[in-house]
């Protein structure tokens, strides 16, 4: 393996779920549905495959989707971008940070990372040749510590990747801190790389797009997908909404990466994005429900659970079951009791930082969630 990647490991996403598999353990680690997504947008696929939209797309995106998601982000965010200078189609929101890391970061460049952090930013981050710097949020309620954040900006200082709601801890950020990161990033021309795919989960705030904020549309490229939103993750179907100074760059690398994403299911996320506001809201009753089981549940067993504002994740505090740090208790979890969570230590360039966090996933159906609610009441 290339000395780039040389310190990575195979994704704990992959590593967890095989183990699932191998044990017959109920998998509330990796992030996936399982249940399936909306017949509309299904049916959409399957009449795009027919109708023969099965060629190459257009490199940046199918014209109707690029639309699509220009109308979305109109209804979210209040912004009016266009469609066809600022929306870029990738194959998943993991493929617009991969673009959007190389297309725009320089070799040296220092980014900024909230720990604990979604894997694929740090790899990608190192393809890039960047020099990765983290501010780590810390329980009960991950607030940003600002202190921390403003003295680790330099004048090398490229981009502050902010992911909101967060994976894996579930917090939102609010418009405070927001409206501070947007100042220092003003005040040091500091660009922010936004990943939003879990904006449609959420439960306790009103998600805020750090492109919305006054100014910062010019120096943010807002990332999203159709995966969480639609329970579709295996779509792979993402995009990044920057102006054209920035769409530029990720344009560049998207076009050596992946050149164009699959087009059927291009048309069919163009349907899907344009469903009524009552998916969007049954959506979120339905996970409501379901966080509220896992909630109670793992509160029930004896965990301290931190409080989750959005996105299908919780954290917990695994020490009152005694065992030495979070990759012991997975496999504890695993081989003992039958559940699968997902140990953090991952996501923090220091593992010791998040030895006493696991993090459990409740976008699963209610007796699944029930199911694994009761072996650990029975066995922990
Ligand atoms: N985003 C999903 C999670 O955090 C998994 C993505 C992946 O498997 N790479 O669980």
């Amino acid at each position: 393996v290339a000395k780039r990647l040389e310190k990575f490991k195979t994704t704990i996403f992959t590593q967890m779920s095989s183990l699932a598999i191998k044990y017959g353990a109920i998998n509330l680690g990796q992030g996936f549905p399982n249940f399936d997504g909306p017949d509309f947008v299904k049916e959409a696929a399957i009449q795009a495959i027919k109708d023969g939209k099965n060629q190459y797309a257009r490199g940046c995106g199918v014209p109707d989707l690029n639309s699509a998601v220009a109308e979305r982000f109109k209804k979210d965010s209040g912004l009016v971008v266009d469609p066809e200078k600022e929306v870029t189609i990738t194959s998943g929101c993991t493929e617009a940070i991969a673009a959007t890391m190389l297309g725009l970061i320089n070799p040296g460049d220092e980014v900024i990372l909230f720990a604990p952090f979604y894997d694929s930013y740090e790899a990608t981050l190192y393809m890039a040749g960047a020099k990765i710097k983290t501010i780590t949020l810390r329980p009960p309620d991950f607030s940003v510590p600002m202190g921390e954040l403003r003295s680790a900006i330099s004048k090398n200082t490229r981009a502050i990747l902010i992911n909101t709601p967060h994976n894996p801890t579930g917090k939102m950020f609010t418009r405070d801190e927001l409206e501070e990161i947007a100042s220092l990033c003003k005040e040091n021309d500091v660009l922010v790389f936004s990943d939003e795919v879990y904006d449609k989960l959420a439960f306790e705030m009103d998600h805020i797009s750090m492109a919305s904020l006054p100014g910062m549309y010019e120096r943010t490229v807002t990332m999203n997908s159709l995966g969480k939103t639609f329970s579709l993750t295996g779509w792979k179907i993402g995009w990044a909404i920057a102006p054209p100074h920035l769409t530029w760059g990720v344009r560049q690398a998207h076009s050596f990466l992946t050149f164009a994403t699959c087009t059927p299911m291009q048309f069919a996320a163009a349907a899907a994005l344009r469903a009524p506001d009552s998916y969007y809201e049954e959506l979120k009753r339905d996970y409501m429900e379901k966080k509220a089981i896992l909630v109670e549940g793992l509160m029930a067993v004896g965990f301290k659970v931190f409080p989750s504002s959005g996105t299908y994740f919780v954290v917990v505090d695994h020490t009152p079951f005694g065992q030495k740090d979070d990759i012991a208790f997975c496999e504890y979890l695993i081989k003992e009791v039958g559940v699968v969570a997902i140990p953090t230590s991952v996501f923090y360039l220091n593992p010791e930082e998040g030895k006493n966090l696991v993090r459990f996933t409740f976008c699963k159906d209610e007796d699944t969630l029930r199911c694994a609610v009761q072996r650990m009441k029975e066995k922990m």
